[in-house]
């Protein structure tokens, strides 16, 4: 079953087509890469899910609803999380406060519940040693970890994710990627990442969509990639 379904998705920019008849589909418990150059249309693929931007034509499809003319905090509510880039952490709020976040503006859940949720969300996470720490004192990989136990704290029922390793290091960016396969897994909580990297994508994703100039040049499993399909993907780009 598919949490999220996108069909014939166009979007351009001044005369510029950033997205070409895009399709997807985002099954339970899987990982989907969206994968491809600079510039190939994947923030903006993403941003139409959110209610950042709406598509020229085309459906999306979330659980049964349409995403289209809604707004952000709209999309939140029902149950779509995002993770960033670069993660915003809060200094003047403690961890758990910045984990607590959208938790507060949900107001699913009283004071109490809430903290405890956060704590335990921490631990599993493995930053329940950090705590105490002041946010301002957090690795970039430690960022990145706050930033998805923020969004696992809305119990979503689907995580995109755009570019959330291109700010960490390699080593950081393998445990990062493996921290979202392990929830989409366990937490059976299905992501969309947008990731630059092909050799993460590739350890780490189930899926691929592969994307150039807005044109979808590959889409199928990961063990249906290979060598020439990304020469083709990133024919552009040296790699
Ligand atoms: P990616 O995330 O794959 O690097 P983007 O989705 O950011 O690519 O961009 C796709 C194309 O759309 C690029 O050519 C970019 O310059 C253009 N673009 C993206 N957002 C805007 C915007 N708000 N206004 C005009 N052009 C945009
Ligand atoms: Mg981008």
């Amino acid at each position: 079953m598919s949490i999220l379904t996108v069909q014939g998705v166009n979007k351009s920019f001044a005369g510029l087509k950033a997205l070409n008849q895009v399709n997807l589909k985002v099954e339970q418990g899987k990982v989907h890469a969206i994968i491809g150059p600079n510039g190939a249309g994947k923030s903006t693929l993403l941003n139409c899910f959110v209610g950042r931007l709406e598509p020229d034509t085309g459906t999306v499809m979330f659980d049964g609803q349409s995403l289209l003319n809604r707004r952000p905090h709209e999309i939140n509510q029902l149950g779509v999380a995002r993770v960033f880039q670069t993660p915003e952490i809060f200094p003047d709020l403690s961890l758990l406060e910045n984990v607590m976040i959208p938790m507060r503006r949900l107001g699913r859940l009283d004071e109490a519940s809430m903290t405890a949720r956060a704590t335990d969300l921490l631990g599993a996470l493995d930053l329940g040693d950090l705590v105490r720490k002041r946010p301002d004192q957090l690795s970039g990989g430690q960022a990145q970890r706050v930033a998805i136990a923020r969004a696992l704290m809305q119990d979503p029922k689907l995580m995109l994710l755009d570019e959330p390793t291109s700010a960490l290091d390699p080593k950081i960016s393998r445990e990062i990627m493996a921290l979202i396969k392990e929830m989409a897994e366990e937490l059976n909580v299905p992501c969309l990442c947008n990731i630059h990297d092909v050799k993460l994508a590739m350890e780490f994703c189930n899926k691929m969509i592969g994307l150039q100039d807005g044109v979808t040049m590959f889409a199928g499993p990961t063990a249906d990639m290979n060598e020439a399909k990304l020469d083709e993907i990133y024919a552009m780009e040296v790699l």
